[in-house]
């Protein structure tokens, strides 16, 4: 039997595009692995939130990340794999407001980055991985056999966000929506390492327009075309 290639498939791209919605259905079609790398992000930020670790004192980033262990296991129930840190299911509470109110801070420090992209470069070793995130392409994986980069309008993105938090907690504004992703965005693209760009060699997905359908159906076929 004709054992197929496994490839890498890299995700990048701006906030509440839509990336971990895609990355999940190629993973689930093509039987591969999905690792959300915001996740980690997200996770090291809630650590730190929690232990009180000043992110702005570089021998408290050390110490902290020495604390930190991340997994990612799957869950029978909800399907999908989930994170823990240090052992606790946090896939959840990581994507609360006050979390992603850091976040970017927090993922711009060039030691926290290092201490992620050595797990994530692990992750990928024996291939068949999607990954997405916003420097796995020209970052984690610069060789990637398929690289996406997913953009849509500003609006379309936070309506999609919006949508997503208000189900959690109504309280939640439109407004408070759109300032957390202009400055996610903002920090993203204009750190110093690892900022959030378009590889060279990027397909690029403006799904502004596109239903999930349409999106998924253009990014196998990418995919396929790698694979084959
Ligand atoms: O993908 P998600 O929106 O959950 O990511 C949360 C934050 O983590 C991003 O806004 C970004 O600051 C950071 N991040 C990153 N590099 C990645 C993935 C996420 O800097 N590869």
């Amino acid at each position: 039997m004709k054992t197929e290639k496994k490839i890498i498939i890299t995700i990048d791209g701006w906030s509440s595009c839509g990336k971990s919605t895609l990355a999940k259905q190629l993973a689930k079609e093509l039987d591969y692995v999905y690792i959300d790398s915001g996740a980690m992000y997200r996770a090291i930020t809630l650590y730190f939130l929690r232990n009180h670790v000043d992110w702005t004192k570089a021998k408290q980033v050390e110490e902290g990340l020495k604390n930190i262990n991340l997994q990612f296991l799957y869950n029978p129930k909800s399907k999908q794999s989930e994170i823990h840190l240090n052992e606790e299911n946090v896939e959840y509470v990581i994507r609360d407001l006050v979390v992603a109110e850091k976040v970017s801070e927090v993922a711009a420090i060039k030691e926290v980055r290092a201490f992620a992209v050595e797990q994530q470069r692990k992750m990928g070793k024996h291939k068949g991985i999607v990954m997405d995130g916003r420097d796995i392409g020209t970052v984690v994986f610069p060789k990637a056999e398929l690289k996406i980069f997913m953009t849509a309008d500003e609006m379309v993105r936070v309506e999609r966000r919006f949508k997503e938090l208000f189900d959690k907690n109504p309280n939640i504004t439109l407004d408070e929506v759109r300032s957390n992703l202009e400055m996610r965005d903002y920090i993203d693209s204009h750190r110093e390492v690892s900022p959030l760009r378009q590889a060279v060699d990027a397909e690029v997905l403006d799904n502004s327009n596109l239903s999930e359908k349409q999106q998924f159906d253009l990014a196998l076929k990418w995919a396929k075309q790698k694979i084959s």
